[in-house]
This record gives C-alpha cells, structure tokens and sequence, in this order.
C-alpha cells in the first residue's frame, strides 16, 4: 500500500487540478465561477460514483471482488478488507476453541456445572448430566439444590466452606457415592465438581471392615495372654530372672490391647459421616472427672487446673466427647514433665463453645502439626510408644470432632507447651440453663 501522505496529497493535487481546470474553462466562457462549480460538481458525482460502488461491494462482500478505485477510496477500502480479514481470523480462532473446549469437557471423567450467582444451573457437561441425573435444556435456570436434594449436601451448602468436598449417596438408578465440590470465580458465580468415587468408597468400606474384624479377632487371644502374663507376674514362684521379661511382657499387651481398642473405636466413627444427634452433657463434670483421672495416673504434672467460665451444656454424644477430650487430656499428661502444668478451659461466645486443653510440656515442631490428626503419626515414635500412645487418639479426636460439626486447632512451639481447642458451633451449646459462672 502506498503511503498515505502521497495519496493524500495527490487526491488534494486532483482536486486543485479540477479546480483550475474549470476556472480556465470558465474564464474562456467569461463565466469562471460557472465553469468552477460546473468543475466540482463534476468531482462531486465521481466521489459519489466511486462511493456508490464501494457501498455496493460492502453489502456483496462475501461474493464480490473489492473495486479497482485506487487513490483515497482505495486506500480506505485495503483498510476495510485488512479489518475484515483480521475479524475473520479471530472469529475463526474463537470457533475453533470453543469447539475444542466443549469436545474436552465432554470427554472429562468429572461432571462440571456452571452455577450464577444464584445457583442457578447456566450450563452443564455431558458427565455432569449423567452422574447428577441433569436434563439438558430442561434443568437449566433451575437451582441446583433443587435438583440435588442429599441431606449431606444441603448441610455442605449450609456450611458455606467449600475448601474440601463432600461425598454423598446416590441410589438411583443405581446406588452411587458422589464427590461434590463447589469453586466459587468471577462474580459470585461458581463451579459444581461432581465425581464419581464409588469405587474407593467401597474400597475403604472393604478396608474399614478388614481393620475392624481383625482388630476383633485378635482381641480375644489377647485377652487370653494377658490373663496369664498376669497370673504369672503375681506368681510368687517366678524365677526372679523371669521378672522383668514377664512385666515388659505385660506392658506390651496392654499397649496391643489399647492399640485395638483404639483401631475399633475409629473403625465404630468411620461407620458413618452423620451429624451426632445431641443430648446436653455437663463439661464441668466431665472435666472434673478427666482432672481426677490424670491425677489418679503414677506419674502426672504437678498441676491441673480446671476453668469453667460457662455452665452451658455442649449438645453431643456422651461417650464420644468423653472419648475426645480424654485423648487431649491424656495426651498432655504424657508429653508434660511431673513439674509442668496442665490447663483445660469451658467457654462460650458467640461463635459457640469451646473446650482447650494446654500444657506446658514439650510442645511440637510446626511441620508436624499439619499431620498429627493421621493416623498412627508421631513426632516422636519412641518417645509416643515409652509412654504407652497407640497413634489414633487424635485421629479419634478428629472424627469425634467431625460427628459435632467442630474443629481442632493445634498452636504448639516445641519447649513451651502445646493448646489442643475444639470449636463447637452455636447449634451444639444448649444454653437453657446457663448462668455464667462467677455471677
Ligand atoms: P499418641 O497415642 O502417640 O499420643 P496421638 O494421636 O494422641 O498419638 O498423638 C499424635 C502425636 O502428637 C503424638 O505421638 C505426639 O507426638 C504428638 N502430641 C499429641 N499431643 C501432644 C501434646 N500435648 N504435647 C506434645 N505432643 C503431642
């Protein structure tokens, strides 16, 4: 393309040229303004012709070659079919992914619905339709707890943090365990994740029950043993020799025996992810009854404090708190010297009651605190097992806690102390017969 200076300026040299062209010819005629406007008028009706034909090849593009006008209408159209061609591209670039994306979302294992705001369903793929049951076109703009009534998942969205999914059962058509995870982006708009996990539902199924039937079966002949490893310690008879092996021998089958007991309670909790219905429970005397039980232990720390600023009940299951909260307690009775203290604390807000368990004992490095609700992790797998630790107590801790809608947070700094606190929501503090203490 020429430049556009010197198209410009020649278009100006024309019409100069039209101009003096009929001023010449007028003065001939002794009318020279007549011959100047008969000039541009001229110039006129060719810039309309030229225009005209350009308006035509516009609304007969897609048949028609451009005009062979060159000079400023040339320019302006090499503009036009430059712009067209770069739309024409881009339109095409855009089809093309768009068909990519919609043959790649059809082919994913995981089913994906886009929600609005409202949670309204705006689109889904074609996994989606068929582990959720979604009917395409008939189900869009429906909101998506309509179409997915599982308890489990009205509480999910209830809850409001979506940062872990949530599995729930399907039995139609047939019986299905679906992983569901909502991602909120853009304008409170969100994205539902569905997948199937089935398969590793029943797998842990498989697993859970392996735990617990050995777990069972080998309780007995361990109650056996022990039964006459004591019978032997207490046998005024024994080889003085034989003393100390029998007692370690004895110590061993108790840590097996609380190992199973332990591996069954969790086998028991893992049974179901239900809410706990909840029955009121007096924390106080639960907690004087933990405090005796830690002083009733041979060795213990000096001090054990108890404070209670709340007489509100906690609305859960009587054994299954009882459980969590002596595995905190038991736990900072063994990791706590004899001249160190221990400090467990009630209270009520208004984000709901809390029950902590500190100590000032030899607290935990933070790259293990993420970790210590697995099962059978320790920070100190010598240490954990001198004092008798099975590993589980805070994985049973956990389940207890997730039964009750809590959570556990763990602050620690090795040398100073650890505070294990469980958080309970509103719904589980019965606050009927509260009178804050001290009023
Ligand atoms: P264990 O039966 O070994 O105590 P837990 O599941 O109860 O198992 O605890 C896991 C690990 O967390 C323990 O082995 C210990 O290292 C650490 N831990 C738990 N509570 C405390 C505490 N109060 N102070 C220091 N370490 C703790």
């Amino acid at each position: 393309m020429q430049p556009a200076a010197r198209i410009w300026g020649f278009a100006a040299v024309r019409l100069l040229a039209t101009v003096a062209l009929g001023l010449i010819g007028g003065a001939l005629a002794h009318y020279p303004w007549a011959g100047v406007a008969c000039a541009l008028a001229a110039y006129l009706t060719w810039q309309l012709v030229l225009l005209g034909r350009v308006d035509w090849w516009l609304h007969h593009r897609s048949v028609a070659e451009p005009p062979e006008t060159g000079g400023v209408w040339g320019r302006v159209i090499s503009q036009i079919v430059r712009l067209h061609r770069r739309k024409r591209f881009h339109k095409q670039r855009f089809v093309q992914l768009m068909r990519q994306l919609r043959l790649s979302t059809a082919a994913l294992p995981n089913g994906v619905v886009i929600l609005d705001a409202q949670r309204e369903i705006v689109w889904f793929n074609r996994m989606a339709g068929r582990l959720l049951g979604l009917r395409p076109a008939v189900d869009l703009g429906l909101r998506v707890e309509n179409l997915l009534r599982e308890p489990q998942f009205a509480r999910y969205l209830q809850k409001g943090d979506y940062s872990n999914p949530v599995v729930i059962r399907r039995s139609s058509p047939q019986q299905t365990f679906l992983s569901l995870q909502l991602v909120p982006y853009g304008d409170g708009e969100q994205l539902l994740l569905a997948t199937d996990v089935s398969r590793q539902v029943r797998l842990e199924a498989v697993r859970r029950d392996f735990v617990a039937n050995a777990s069972h079966e080998l309780r007995s002949p361990l109650t056996v043993i022990s039964g006459y490893l004591e019978t032997l310690s207490q046998d005024p008879a024994l080889d003085a020799e034989l003393v100390g092996p029998i007692g370690e021998m004895r110590r061993q089958a108790e840590r097996m025996t609380s190992i199973i007991h332990d591996l069954l309670e969790l086998s028991r909790l893992e049974e179901t992810d239900e809410w706990v219905r909840g029955e009121p429970l007096d924390v106080a005397a639960l907690m004087a009854v933990l405090r005796k039980d830690v002083l009733a232990r041979p060795v213990h720390p000096r001090e054990v404090r108890v404070q209670v600023d709340s007489d509100a009940a906690l609305l859960g299951k009587e054994s299954e708190i009882h459980s969590a909260f002596a595995n905190l307690v038991d736990n900072a009775a063994k990791y706590t010297p004899p001249e160190g203290s221990v400090q467990m604390r009630w209270w009520v807000d208004a984000d709901g009651g809390h029950f902590s368990v500190s100590d000032t004992g030899i607290g935990i490095p933070p790259e293990h605190i993420p970790r210590l609700t697995e099962r059978f992790y320790r920070v100190d797998p010598g240490r954990s097992r001198s004092t008798g630790g099975s590993g589980l107590g805070l994985a049973i801790v956990k389940h207890v806690l997730q039964r009750h809608e809590a959570d556990l947070e763990i602050q620690s700094a090795p040398g100073k102390g650890s505070a294990f606190t469980c958080h309970f929501p509103p719904q589980r503090v019965s606050r009927e017969s509260e009178t804050l203490v001290g009023e």
